[in-house]
């Protein structure tokens, strides 16, 4: 009830705006696939020096923006709850966590849930044992469940995790969390994934082949720098995760909104927010003008759900027969 509760919040959360801010490339953790540079530390001073200049640039364009506070681990930061409070003011948020820190606590007494829009509480499941945060991880789930906070659980489908998929969702579905495999992107044992996916560990894990075809966008129209955009630790704002592509802004002056859509150039996406903000990508495209593409896209998306719940039903078929 609370965990529905909390799904029912995040289609109150309206904005215009999402922006994903990497407020710290630190982390407690040390994930075999993750990319970041180990030993990273917290530079605080750097922190809140960028923290009131970006509530200064977001204020200045007069639009609500969602905050997507992403890392490392953002919990890491020990200012950061106050940091939140201040955004939340005004704005909204959501979060992007490995769950396994103590200031969880903190967290779940101070921030309004109202200005909460979802956490993804990403699990480690092989990092959190190693270290017996574990059960960390599940007290910090159980307080958000209860104060009604949306939460999704993502864990990278990593692929020597395969053999043990199906005993892990048994396990944290007896806890009452149902994780969701997302693909990883990146070389394990030198090949490319997602594409390296064998049909079989395709079928542990439960990922959905339509599902990657997010992260193959090349040509296609895209709403990256319209209505979202990605500040990063330095405090510049790109329009995707490219750190290559041309800025839009920095915190120290201004953030400047691309006034029209743009082709995908890469052939890789490596964060569709596209995929996760429908709403954002929808008003995009009404607001410039393409009603055509947003009827196709809308006509899509239905037809990708009902080709998601056919695969669903043959899968669960199977396991009847
Ligand atoms: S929790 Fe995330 S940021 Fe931290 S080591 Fe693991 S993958 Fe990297
Ligand atoms: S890679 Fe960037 S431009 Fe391409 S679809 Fe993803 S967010 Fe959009």
């Amino acid at each position: 009830m609370n965990l529905l509760k909390g799904l029912l919040r995040k289609q109150k959360c309206s904005f215009d705006v999402r922006l994903d801010w990497f407020v710290t490339m630190a982390c407690n953790l040390r994930c075999d696939y993750c990319t970041l540079e180990k030993n990273t530390v917290v530079d605080k001073k750097h922190f809140e020096t960028m923290c009131s200049n970006l509530i200064r640039v977001i204020d200045k364009t007069n639009k609500i923006f969602k905050i997507n506070i992403t890392g490392g681990e953002p919990f890491i930061v020990p200012s950061i709850i106050d940091t939140l409070e201040e955004i939340t003011k005004k704005h909204f948020i959501s979060l992007n966590t490995n769950l396994s820190l103590d200031r969880i606590k903190e967290f779940a007494k101070r921030i309004d849930v109202n200005k909460v829009s979802f956490i993804n509480a990403s699990l480690h499941i092989k990092e959190l044992e190693k270290r017996g945060l574990l059960n960390t991880y599940i007290e910090n789930f159980c307080l958000l469940r209860d104060r009604c906070f949306n939460i999704n659980f993502s864990v990278v489908s990593f692929p020597p995790l395969a053999n043990e998929a199906s005993h892990y969702l048994q396990f944290f579905n007896e806890k009452g969390i149902r994780i969701n495999f997302v693909p990883f992107l990146g070389q394990y044992n030198g090949k490319e994934y997602p594409n390296a996916y064998t049909k079989q560990e395709l079928e542990r894990f439960k990922i959905q082949l339509p599902r990657l075809s997010y992260y193959f966008r090349k040509g296609k129209i895209c709403n990256a720098g319209y209505n979202f955009a990605f500040c990063w630790e330095d405090g510049n704002i790109t329009p995707c995760l490219y750190k290559n592509m041309k800025k839009i802004g920095t915190v120290d002056t201004r953030i400047e909104l691309r006034d029209d859509l743009m082709v995908c150039p890469y052939d890789m996406c490596g964060c569709p927010i596209w995929a996760y903000e429908p709403v954002l990508l929808m008003k995009s495209l009404l607001k410039t003008g393409r009603s055509t593409y947003l009827i196709y896209y809308i006509l899509y998306s239905k037809a990708k759900n009902f080709y998601l719940k056919i695969i669903d039903l043959l899968r669960k078929a199977k396991k009847w027969i």
